[in-house]
C-alpha cells in the first residue's frame, strides 16, 4: 500500500495541484484570476444574478426581528 498523502476536503493550498474548479456560469474550467469563474465576464454574469434577484436566499424569511 503506497503512503498518500491525507486529502482534506475543501481547498488544499497551493500543492501543486491543478483546481478542478469549473466555472457555475458556463462550466469551462476556472480561471486563477476570475475564480470561481473562467473570466470577468462570466464573473459578471453571476453578479447580474444576484442583483436581479435571481438566486434565492434561502432561511431569510421576512420577518421583523426588529420589531418591538
Ligand atoms: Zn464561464
Amino acid at each position: 500500500m503506497p503512503a498518500r498523502p491525507p486529502e482534506k476536503a475543501g481547498s488544499a493550498g497551493s500543492a501543486g495541484k491543478l483546481s478542478a474548479k469549473r466555472c457555475p456560469i458556463c462550466g469551462k474550467p476556472a480561471l486563477e484570476a476570475a475564480k470561481p469563474f473562467c473570466s470577468d465576464r462570466c464573473r459578471d454574469v453571476d453578479l447580474n444574478r444576484w442583483l436581479s434577484g435571481t438566486y434565492a436566499i434561502p432561511g431569510k424569511p421576512d420577518a421583523d426581528e426588529d420589531a418591538d
